[in-house]
């Protein structure tokens, strides 16, 4: 059998796959993916690529090919209650379209509406544009063994059948929810486990909203007598692409689902429609016990799996192959410590119980709509109540879960065992707003720059060492202890207006993922400073 050594061996050409050989690549490491599919998309999942997703695009050079993608930049993201489509409008929460998206403080870059049909495209692209990484689509992983010096894998071609060996010093299982590789480990997963079992139905129907008579909204939740039973939502206005996901299959199978009964009653009056795909899935709330074992890591779906309610599954795996991407780069090229890789699981597991905590509150909350529904279709003055009462509470409560900004850009690693704590307290972690803070594990807070770049820009693909305010002071040894260790530190000087009462400290030190990992005035002992950052 052929047997070849690669640095990094990725199992698992998904998003979070993708998004790590691209990070990896970007970094100069080599490593080699392998997927088993050809890496079509039959059946887009995700569809909103959230605010942070989108700063790590920005730092990796793609974010205008996101806001760029099919998805027009005209229309309304709006999330609109309904009895059905052709229905009563009961609520609607607006969100501007592309072109109309205002900056904002809290930083760069806001949700978009980006399918994985287009998004996935987009990191293959980034991935494969590095000479470092190999792309193997069509390939299977079939077994592997952590020897303790290396990881031994066996990967089949699935075009010609040929079986190879490949040796890596790390492999990272981004296999997915039914990840093999975790499993062969025998890592277990804790939580609540499965929540139901929904029914995708995908079909194309050009000019749907107008024959139903409503203003464009790209998420439609439809409630009727029985309650909130299914979101419409559409992925490609062009294409008049629509999804309906109805929350419960009824314990019936993709063939036995009756298609035009549900189309039926999502838009409230029979159409024609040309049926793009139907598939059940899983409705999971899990995290692994455990992010990684020896020499094998683990990271998306298959170490966390959430409620799409709040779209953070696919955003918190993209978290994840940011935290371990530079991580493996400094342990491959050597300036990692030994603890570094170890604070992965650290940092990364704690986010995925929050993640998937919060993403469950938001799926029961649209389970709370049972009974007292009779007149919601009603065109009576009694109907007229009970729809304002209802959408004034959908909107409140089911609402909350796109109105996220704290979800997104507030995670933070402060038990981490690479941050270096101030002793300040923690600010809140809300859901639906960022409190900027500098607090070392936060993400380095944004501020808009008199060149009009964000502040973020400053960072670069090592650590950071950020100067702030008109009289900061020049950082001590901090510059002579990273290069005496190899560590790649750049010097960066941020004196807006702001920027000290943003960042509270003259003197932050920024990870090579954004993080803040240190801040304070003067610099006492910076070789140990240094040391503890990378894990030493
Ligand atoms: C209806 C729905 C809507 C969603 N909407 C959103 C959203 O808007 N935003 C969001 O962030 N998330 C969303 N999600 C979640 C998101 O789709 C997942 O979290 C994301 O796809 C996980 O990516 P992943 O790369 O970890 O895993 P996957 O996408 O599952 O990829 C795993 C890959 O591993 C490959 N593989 C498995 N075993 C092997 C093997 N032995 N050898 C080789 N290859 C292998 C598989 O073929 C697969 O391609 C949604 C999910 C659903 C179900």
């Amino acid at each position: 059998m052929e047997t070849r050594h690669v640095p990094v061996l990725i199992v698992g050409g998904g998003p979070v796959g993708l998004a790590l050989a691209g990070d990896l690549g970007w970094r100069g490491v080599h490593c080699e993916l392998v997927e088993r599919t050809d890496g079509t998309i039959t059946s887009p999942k995700m569809n909103e690529v959230n605010a942070r997703s989108m700063e790590f695009c920005r730092r990796w050079g793609i974010a205008k090919q996101v806001h760029d993608c099919p998805f027009p930049g005209d229309w309304p993201l709006d999330v609109v209650f309904v009895t059905n489509l052709a229905g009563y409008e009961l609520g609607r929460l607006r969100r501007p379209p592309r072109n109309h998206q205002v900056n904002q403080d809290y930083g760069p870059e806001r949700l978009q509406a980006c399918s994985q049909t287009w998004f996935d495209p987009i990191l293959r692209a980034f991935a494969e544009s590095f000479p470092t990484v190999r792309l193997r689509h069509r390939t299977r992983l079939e077994w592997f063994e952590d020897r303790g010096d290396c990881v031994v894998a066996d990967i089949t071609d699935l075009e010609t059948g040929s079986r190879t060996r490949v040796t890596a010093d790390y492999l990272v299982g981004c296999d997915g929810a039914n990840s093999m590789v975790r499993q062969a480990l025998g890592i277990g997963l804790v939580g609540k486990g499965v929540l139901g079992t929904p029914v995708n139905l995908f079909f194309r129907a050009p000019n749907l909203l107008d024959q139903c008579g409503k203003q464009p909204g790209t998420f439609f939740l439809g409630m009727d007598r029985e309650g909130l039973w299914a979101n419409i939502r559409i992925i490609d206005p062009e294409a008049g692409l629509w999804r309906i996901m109805a929350f419960d299959s009824g314990g019936r199978t993709a063939e036995d689902i009756d298609r035009e009964a549900m189309v039926r009653r999502a838009v409230g009056r029979p159409i024609e429609v040309e049926w793009a795909g139907v598939s059940t899935w899983t409705r999971r709330s899990a995290v692994a016990e455990r992010y990684s074992k020896g020499r094998v890591l683990l990271a998306g779906d298959a170490v966390h799996q959430l409620s799409p309610t709040g779209a953070l599954g696919m955003n918190t795996g993209l978290g994840d192959a940011v935290d371990l991407g530079w991580k493996l780069a400094a342990t491959v090229k050597g300036w990692g410590g030994p603890q570094l890789l170890a604070s992965y699981d650290a940092e990364r597991r704690p986010v995925g119980h929050r993640n998937v905590a919060m993403t469950t509150n938001f799926f029961s909350a649209q389970d709370s709509y049972a009974g007292g529904l009779a007149a919601i279709d009603d065109d009576s003055d009694a109907g007229d109540r009970l729809r304002t009462e209802i959408g004034d509470r959908l909107v409140r409560d089911v609402g909350a879960m796109f109105q996220t900004i704290g979800l997104q850009l507030g995670y933070r690693y402060e038990d981490s065992p690479i941050v270096i704590p101030d002793g300040t307290p923690a600010t809140p972690d809300r859901p639906d707003t960022i409190v900027p803070s500098a607090r070392p594990g936060a993400r380095a807070p944004h501020l808009w720059m008199s060149d009009g770049r964000s502040s973020l820009d400053l960072f670069e693909r090592g650590f950071t060492l950020l100067r702030v305010g008109a009289d900061a002071p020049d950082g001590g040894d901090i510059a002579a202890a990273a290069a005496a260790r190899g560590v790649p530190l750049e010097t960066e000087s941020l004196d807006e207006a702001g920027a000290n009462d943003l960042y509270a400290c003259r003197l932050a030190l920024i990870r090579p993922d954004g993080h803040v990992a240190w801040r304070g005035d003067t610099v006492s002992d910076a070789g140990q400073i240094i040391d503890r950052v990378r894990g030493a």
